[in-house]
């Protein structure tokens, strides 16, 4: 299941945003301005938390990755 964009309603890839769970595709994020809002933290609007590959693998830490936000 792709996620669907909370404003036109089409599958997207990866949200750009987040108005509290509902995710906002790139480019209504961009049309709408929510990038800036979203930088500035200004309502609901936040940016989903991007998932960092580590270079160096550790089998056992990888488990905890997968649930954690920060
Ligand atoms: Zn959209």
């Amino acid at each position: 299941m792709k996620p669907r964009c909370a404003l036109c309603d089409r599958p997207m890839l990866n949200p750009a945003v987040l108005i509290g769970a509902l995710p906002v595709g790139p480019k209504c994020a961009r049309r709408a301005g929510l990038l800036e809002l979203a930088r500035k933290r200004i309502g609901r609007l936040s940016l989903p938390s991007v998932k960092y590959r580590r270079p160096e693998p550790q089998e056992n830490l990888n488990l905890f990755d997968e649930d954690t936000e920060q």
